[in-house]
């Protein structure tokens, strides 16, 4: 893509100025012009009444497409134990396959994980590339994206998904630049082109505020990180038969730069967030770090995880692994508890999705009551020993 101000049509009126995020637009002898900070966002060409400013989009029409058929997932595996985000990547894969009348493949890659494959293939998979080797026993970056790369050229996939994970966002943005393809991070929902056999790949952009449907219609294969908790888990089918297909790794693809010293637990999370049904989340309406203790009271009589905003992540009052939102975790519980939570949009984007959402904070007008299915108007510092006190005594704890 590449950015134009046709100076005859500019008439330094100055609207692009307001209209871009990034402060990429000055004025200079009354003619708009872009600088180094231009993202290409193309908001400064919606606001131009005068149509002054063109934005290219250039298509590489030179590349063959025709080759690429059936849809991936790279099936993330910690401890030989395959993650859940696997699980929604067979579910929302074999709906994509199914719309392309193609194949869905996984592919397992680790050491000692071949009693794995059949819960991939009775969860949708019908081919599933197994590479095993001492040195994949974790991931590593190098060595996993070498395999990852290898097979790719190989067998030409047109779609690959991948888990929005530590592991995944660490993984895929280092396979598509060895591929020279394109990679929409971070999706909330993927439909398919059947005419153009293209994936649409929709993501929040601009801090939640809107949702950029993105394709890549020039480059194969069409890769897409998948966040986890929005996508539905594939069931298991025991009925369900596939192939195994066994691969090697290639010459040196296993050798590694790095190496994996020592995996240390958080302790401080006794249940993951991103896996509970039951959320208490502290905000800065906590007031000190010491006041997490009523929302972990609150929580361990209800058998729930501990959330927080980035507020009381920020003023150290719990570690950054319990972040909720833009930034942290994205969670899909049944029931959300925000205690002392405003409710801005980059909290908002990671648990709006959740069945029940219950919203605790002293001031009516606060955000966080737009997304509300129940909200308590109040200080917590009542609100939250009191509930403890009636959920205790009403579950007999
Ligand atoms: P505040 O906004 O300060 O709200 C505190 C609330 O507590 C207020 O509503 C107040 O009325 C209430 N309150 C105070 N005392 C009491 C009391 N005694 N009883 C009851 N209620 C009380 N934020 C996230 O959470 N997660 C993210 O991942 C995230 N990512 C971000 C990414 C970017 C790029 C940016 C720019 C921001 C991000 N933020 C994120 C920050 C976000 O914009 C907010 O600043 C943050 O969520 C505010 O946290 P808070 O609601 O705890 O604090």
């Amino acid at each position: 893509m590449s950015i134009e101000i046709i100076e005859k049509k500019c008439v330094g009126c100055g609207l692009c100025l307001k209209s871009c995020p990034y402060e990429a637009i000055e004025l200079k002898d009354k003619i708009a012009v872009i600088n180094d900070n231009c993202t290409l966002c193309g908001a400064c060409v919606e606001s131009c009444k005068f149509e002054a400013i063109l934005l290219r989009v250039h298509h590489d029409k030179t590349n063959d497409l025709s080759g690429y058929r059936g849809v991936w997932i790279f099936a993330e595996q910690k401890k030989g134990i395959i993650q859940s985000v696997t699980h929604e990547l067979l579910g929302e894969g074999r709906k994509l396959a199914d719309n392309l009348d193609t194949e869905l493949c996984a592919v397992l890659i680790g050491e000692g994980i071949q009693d794995r494959t059949q819960e991939l293939i009775q969860r949708g998979a019908d081919k599933v590339y197994l590479v095993e080797a001492a040195g994949l026993k974790d991931y590593l970056a190098e060595p996993y994206t070498e395999v990852m790369t290898d097979l790719m050229n190989e067998y030409k996939p047109e779609i690959v998904l991948c888990g929005a994970s530590s592991t995944g966002r660490s993984l895929i943005p280092r396979v598509a630049i060895r591929l020279k393809t394109g990679l929409t991070a971070d999706c909330t929902g993927l439909e398919i082109d059947q005419e153009r056999r293209l994936l649409l790949q929709t993501r929040p952009a601009f801090g939640g505020n809107i949702m950029a449907t993105i394709i890549c219609p020039d480059n194969r294969p069409q890769m897409a990180t998948v966040r986890h908790k929005v996508m539905k888990e594939a069931q298991i089918d025991t009925s369900r038969t596939g192939e195994v297909i066994r691969k090697e790794p290639v010459g040196d693809a296993v050798k590694s730069r790095t190496k994996l010293l020592d995996i240390v637990e958080d302790l401080s999370q006794k249940i993951n967030i991103a896996e509970a049904d039951i959320i208490v989340s502290g905000g800065r309406g906590i007031g000190k770090a010491d006041n997490f203790k009523i929302v972990e009271d609150l929580a361990q009589v209800l058998g729930a995880a501990v959330g927080a905003s980035r507020g009381a992540v920020d003023s150290d009052w719990i570690p950054y692994s319990h972040q909720v939102g833009q930034t942290g975790k994205t969670v899909c519980p049944k029931i959300y508890i925000a205690c002392g939570i405003s409710g801005q949009i980059q909290h908002l984007v990671g648990m709006q999705s959740a069945d029940i959402i219950i919203a605790i904070n002293k001031d009516p007008e606060a955000p966080i009551f737009t997304v509300a299915t129940y909200g308590i108007v109040g200080d917590l510092n009542e609100v939250l020993p009191a509930l403890t006190s009636k959920f205790k005594q009403v579950l007999g704890k």
